[in-house]
């Protein structure tokens, strides 16, 4: 029976047998090598031929796979069949199998590139609303307070909410914290205000804000300035070349705007207050942080935490000693973060109080390589340096070890965390076409910083920050060491002393004190703090002149020091050990963020059996949907039930979250309903010996034992197994035709 042969139904052999699937797969190339979608490219750009081509291939590959799926069954029942002419016809079905993964991952691929999802090319605008629709009505999250019509900015989140932030929270620890070993910690949300000025947040972590003249109400001054030069761009086309070139400088430069500048701006363009056209204040700095104060005096001010850093620096010197006064090690923390955001507009993107997960890595300033960098040296992705941002190019794939290599990211450590990064996103479930990490431009960065990277996701509301990936270089350590008198930093013994040149300055405190009287210490100390190259001057101008004038910053006036009141000498010194202040390498996810666009790019529609019925699907990974299984009994009855109830209690037993549907819907509503929420697998009751299993996206099914059920959920949910291993290990089962 030549149906029957491997070389017939090999998966190479297929294609030329069947003259229509060649035509298809020649088709298909152009797809493979699909562009990486540019800033500019709208997300919701429709591609539907190439999608309705994929989906065409899928059908015959599957109608292919079940052929030789049932080919393989009748050898193994046919006695004397050779073991050789077995496996050969296994092979073949695995390489089919292999391929419909393929083809219905690119599928996937392409709906989630157009952004559509299958959504039959909706504008971004309704695609966001279908997405927010559904994940408010299904419980993902709520508006905080609503019952008393809410608070811009606060989000609660229900229980299937709950249930993706923990797993992505799960699986962050796992992935950050227990593969590095990280120092994980867990500090308070309110900070006495010293912590905060010390860091700058007391100063400078503000936003210009201004108000409408007669209502009173707040706006952002950068935004309304930067919606104005978009929706200029947008919408004048009669724009002179000029008029463009000075409305993407404005837009470029916006964070380097001083107040006085952006208020010049508003003037200039004559912007009002947007919901009423009234006139506008000028912009004024409003610091982000809420205020309050510790304890019932009112007398110690302090803030909630508006980022969790914070905690983790001033704990620097007692984690370095839980570490063995070894570098590099990293800390880090996962908890609440406070900013007051003056109008939040974003929906879930930007809101006043919110989840950071953050990472502080320490490491010596002069070596910052990276033992495992070589793991992600070859991941190739989509990266926007900051070159090709100023010289108006996209964002374009490139190996992450190159840039290291070439300098443009600044050094392995931080290309390591990067790639991670990554790793971490993409395994969530975020499409790597919509994922891009921008380097900061310099206007950007803190003058400390050594280079900073944002992994930005592509949503309906643009290209979002989502985690910020920083050399922060010895800043944070060094604010604090000045301000609180405690020296964070770390030791590097020698193995052998080293003899070196240190500058010695000795104050004559006798001198000094008859010379200044009450004011002797602020000199001494004046003297004592000198930099080299100034004190070298002044031992100069002391030994040609005999005197000098010397200016003491906390008298606020010059003082004359002679000859006699210091002494300034290089000397030759034995060192044992080298003291320095730590860099320190702090990527920071906005986990609310994520999880946004996470839902965005895993959601997708799909026609039901009712006439022009969409049906609402979120294709989570099993490692971040919010219940990993179903257990439905086909048909209202107590043998069922009880067969139900028991897989339920075995998949709780081995820890897979699960919920179980007794009621009499029919099973296609049953399944719509889960998949609504992301459910991957369910199982339905149709006998009291085995059960199906079915896939939610490719809606195929296989039969199990029943007391095998809660394993094989265990496996795919877990990792162990793809769903493709487990068809192969299992017979399929038709889709039920109620869906
Ligand atoms: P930053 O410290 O400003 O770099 O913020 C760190 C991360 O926090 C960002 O990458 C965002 O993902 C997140 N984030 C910042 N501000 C907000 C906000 N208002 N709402 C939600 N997430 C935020």
């Amino acid at each position: 029976m030549p149906f029957f042969t491997s070389t017939l139904l090999r998966p190479q052999t297929l294609f030329q047998s069947q003259p229509q699937s060649k035509t298809l797969i020649s088709l298909l190339l152009p797809l493979l090598y699909r562009c990486p979608i540019s800033s500019s490219t709208s997300p919701m750009a429709s591609s539907s031929s190439s999608e309705a081509t994929l989906r065409e291939v899928l059908a015959e590959k599957q109608a292919a796979v079940e052929a030789q799926a049932e080919a393989v069954r009748t050898l193994k029942a046919r006695p004397g069949t050779p073991q050789s002419e077995i496996d050969s016809a296994v092979e073949s079905l695995k390489g089919l199998k292999l391929e419909v993964a393929a083809v219905a991952k690119r599928l996937q691929a392409e709906g989630s590139a157009n952004g559509e999802g299958g959504t039959g090319g909706l504008s971004k605008d309704a695609f966001r609303q279908t997405v927010v629709n559904t994940l408010e009505r299904r419980l993902f999250f709520i508006p905080s307070f609503k019952i008393y019509r809410g608070v811009a900015g606060l989000y609660d989140y229900g229980p299937p909410g709950c249930a993706v932030k923990s797993n992505v929270l799960a699986f962050w620890r796992q992935h950050f914290v227990l593969e590095e070993n990280m120092l994980e910690v867990d500090c308070p949300c309110v900070t006495p205000e010293v912590v905060l000025k010390a860091s700058g947040h007391v100063d400078k972590f503000t936003d210009l804000m201004v108000k409408d003249e007669k209502t009173g109400t707040c706006y952002r001054a950068d935004h309304l300035l930067k919606d104005y030069c978009k929706e200029k761009l947008e919408k004048d086309l009669t724009l002179a070349p000029a008029k463009v070139a000075e409305l993407n400088h404005v837009i470029a430069v916006l964070d380097d705007l001083s107040a006085e500048e952006l208020g010049a701006k508003l003037k200039e363009y004559g912007i009002t207050a947007p919901d009423t056209k009234n006139p506008l204040s000028d912009p004024y700095p409003f610091n982000l942080m809420f205020q309050t104060s510790i304890g019932p005096t009112g007398l110690s001010t302090g803030y909630m935490r508006p980022e969790t850093a914070q905690g983790i620096f001033v704990n620097f010197k007692d984690l370095y000693y839980y570490n063995g006064n070894k570098l590099p090690f990293a800390a880090a923390q996962i908890g609440q973060a406070f900013r007051n955001e003056i109008s939040p507009r974003q929906g879930l993107l930007r809101v006043r109080e919110f989840t950071l997960a953050e990472i502080e890595h320490f490491v010596d300033p002069d070596d910052k390589s990276h033992p495992k960098f070589h793991d992600v040296a070859k991941l190739e992705f989509l990266m926007f340096p900051r070159e090709d941002q100023l010289t108006g190019k996209s964002a374009r794939k490139i190996v992450l070890g190159e840039a290291v290599s070439k300098g443009t990211i600044n050094n392995e450590t931080l290309g390591y965390f990067i790639g991670r990064v990554f790793l971490f996103l993409t395994h969530l479930g975020i499409n790597k076409e919509r994922l891009r990490f921008r380097q900061h431009l310099p206007n950007e960065m803190a003058h400390y910083a050594a280079d900073c990277w944002d992994a930005e996701i592509e949503s309906s509301f643009g290209w979002i920050e989502c985690v910020g990936i920083a050399d922060r270089s010895a800043y944070d350590l060094r604010a604090h060491t000045d301000k609180s008198g405690v020296p964070l930093v770390a030791h590097e013994k020698f193995s052998e002393p080293r003899e070196v040149e240190k500058l010695v300055i000795t104050p004559s405190k006798k001198d000094l004190g008859l010379a200044f009287k009450g004011s002797q210490k602020m000199v001494v100390e004046a003297l004592e703090a000198m930099p080299e190259k100034e004190a070298l001057e002044l031992k100069a101008t002391l030994e040609s002149k005999g005197e000098a004038e010397f200016l003491v910053c906390t008298l606020g006036k010059t003082v004359t020091i002679t000859k006699n009141m210091v002494s300034i000498s290089m000397e030759k010194k034995k060192e044992h050990q080298r003291v320095f202040t730590p860099s320190v390498i702090e990527p920071s996810f906005g986990i609310g963020r994520i999880i946004y666009c996470l839902y965005e790019h895993s959601f997708y529609t799909r026609p039901s059996k009712s006439e022009g019925e969409q049906l609402n699907v979120f294709r989570f990974p099993p490692i971040v949907a919010p219940i990993k299984c179903t257990v439905f009994p086909l048909v209202k009855n107590d043998q069922f039930d009880e067969v139900a109830r028991n897989i339920a209690r075995a998949l709780t037993k081995a820890g897979i979250s699960n919920i179980i549907d007794i009621t009499g819907t029919s099973i296609g509503k049953r399944y719509a309903r889960t998949d609504e929420i992301g459910v991957p697998f369910a199982v339905t009751v149709d006998s009291v010996a085995t059960v199906t299993i079915r896939e939610r996206d490719s809606k195929e099914q296989i039969r199990v034992a029943v007391d095998e059920v809660a394993s094989v959920v265990k496996e795919v949910t877990e990792g162990q197994s793809t769903w493709a291993d487990v068809m192969w290990r299992y017979p399929t089962h038709a889709a039920s035709s109620d869906e």
